[in-house]
């Protein structure tokens, strides 16, 4: 499959190759965008803000409903085009894109209206949700289109105007979703720029831009937090996870495996809030982990294109890497390495599912974020000792309570230090429920009510009697 899409004009010279990671073929290549590219950008976003602030509201609602009919619409071109580059299944692009259109209909049924604190003889007191002005969305290679939209929509809906930087891994999707929306919005509203490793910190050090949302790993948060506060640009980090699933004895485990193996190796791993260790009370642990083998026998994993495939390749050589060098060092470890279907590719990034049967709690495996398909399972005995070791991170991302006990779900679930918690049920993320990372896992809320604001400044009018 070769592709042809135009990147920005740019005076530089830097090429970006787009690669399939189910056969390393590229894809695309394209021009890195420069620091002109991004100022161009910049003041064609500056210029078209304040029509788009004071456009009637329901005029930007009904451009955001239109976006998310175009991805509906687009959706068998756009969904080849998301296995091709980031290579997850091609039933699981399809979602990702369905979800992403239903964010478009979530965000837009919450916009913001204004406030009226007080109204006495005295004086009127209005509270307003004001756009920010130039909003710059750094997104990462895991879910580009969908990560992408949920920071296009409340960008937006509440009146901001906002340049687009996937991934460099990934752009593909999001600049024909960009291309596709851009015929429903005024020039310089929804712009997106493609480029390298310096693009990202010329946005965040760039003065015309008011707002970074970034959603990526928790070490380039950082860096993204201390560049922006050099002009105090408003930030939302959505960043890295080591979620916890904790599974007590009363449940079922058959019914149980089958949710638990989705939680953690959906998109091969790659999403922030996938299981990233599960704790199996020791009563169920052989059992449980004899459940998940089994189970994991019956996923097919392939190039993501094909009939039947489930679970895709890690979508760089980065990423493989990475994997191949936390399985090396839980090798020459404590725990035995478990990989029921051995893939033997003879090209493409494949990791096969592997299980690491109760390693060390102090091992990399389990203290690291490893976003890919290696799970550790781990056991225990006591409550609170499990509540301590899940806790026992700089993460605080999301996790799950698995048992028949409701009040023990609770209690539990009200223990966990991190934004999200789901009882007896994979991940649920919605356009209407806030998500956010405690601790190092994040600053600042997405979606929901709370997640729009993030693109607004509160300003209050104030008017005493008139004459
Ligand atoms: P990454 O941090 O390497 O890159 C994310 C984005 O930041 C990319 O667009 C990249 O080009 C850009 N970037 C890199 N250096 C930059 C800098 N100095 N300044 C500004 N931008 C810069 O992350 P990744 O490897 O693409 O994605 C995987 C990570 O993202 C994982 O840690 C995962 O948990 C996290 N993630 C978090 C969420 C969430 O909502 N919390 C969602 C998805 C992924």
């Amino acid at each position: 499959m070769s592709i042809s899409l135009s990147a920005p004009a740019a005076d530089s010279i830097e090429r970006l190759e787009i690669v399939n990671p189910a056969s390393e073929a590229i894809l695309a290549e394209l021009t890195s965008a420069d620091r002109n590219d991004l100022d161009r950008m910049v003041a064609a976003a500056t210029e078209a803000f304040p029509a788009w602030r004071d456009t009637p509201l329901a005029q930007r609602k009904t451009a955001i409903q239109g976006i998310g009919k175009l991805i509906t619409e687009n959706a068998d071109e756009l969904a080849a085009l998301l296995t091709a580059e980031q290579g997850k299944p091609l039933a699981q692009a399809r979602s990702e894109l369905s979800g992403a259109a239903a964010w478009c209909t979530g965000i837009a049924d919450q916009a913001i209206e204004d406030e009226m604190l007080q109204e006495t003889a005295e004086r009127i007191v209005v509270k307003r949700h004001v756009p920010l002005g130039v909003v710059g969305a750094i997104v990462p290679w895991n879910y580009p289109v969908a990560l992408a939209i949920w920071k296009i929509a409340p960008a937006i809906v509440t009146g901001n105007c906002i340049i687009v930087k996937p991934s460099p891994f990934t752009p593909l999707t999001t600049m024909r979703v960009i291309e596709l929306a851009q015929a429903l919005l005024p020039t310089g509203v929804l712009q997106v720029i493609v480029g390298g490793d310096a693009l990202g910190p010329w946005m965040t050090e760039h003065p015309g831009i008011t707002k970074i949302s970034f959603t990526g790993s928790t070490a380039t948060g950082r860096r993204v937090m201390a560049s922006c506060s050099a002009s105090l640009k408003r930030v939302t980090l959505e960043l890295g996870g080591n979620d916890a699933a904790i599974v007590f004895p009363d449940v079922d485990v058959d019914a149980v495996v089958p949710q638990i193996f989705w939680t953690a190796f959906v998109n091969s791993g790659q999403l922030c809030v996938a299981t990233k260790r599960v704790y199996i009370h020791e009563d169920i642990y052989d059992e449980f982990r004899d459940a998940l083998i089994a189970f994991s026998r019956t996923v097919m994993m392939g190039d993501g294109a094909a009939e039947g495939v489930a679970l895709g390749p890690v979508q760089n050589r980065q990423q493989y890497e990475r994997l191949q060098s936390l399985l090396a060092e839980t090798a020459g470890g404590a725990a035995n390495q478990i990989t029921p279907q051995p893939v033997s590719n003879s090209s493409g990034y494949f990791v096969p599912v592997t299980f690491i049967d109760n390693p060390p709690e102090d091992s990399s495996i389990v203290q690291e974020e490893q976003f890919g398909p290696i799970l550790p399972l781990l056991k225990f005995s006591d409550t609170d000792d499990v509540i301590r070791r899940v806790n026992a991170s700089e993460f605080g991302l999301g996790g799950s309570v698995w048992t028949t006990d409701p009040d023990l779900a609770i209690e539990v679930a009200q223990k966990i230090d991190s934004g999200s918690v789901w009882i007896n049920q994979p991940q649920y993320l919605s356009p209407f429920v806030p998500f956010s990372g405690h601790k190092q896992s994040g600053l600042g809320v997405e979606n929901g009510r709370d997640g729009i604001l993030e693109y607004t400044n509160v300003q209050t009018i104030t008017r005493g009697p008139i004459g």
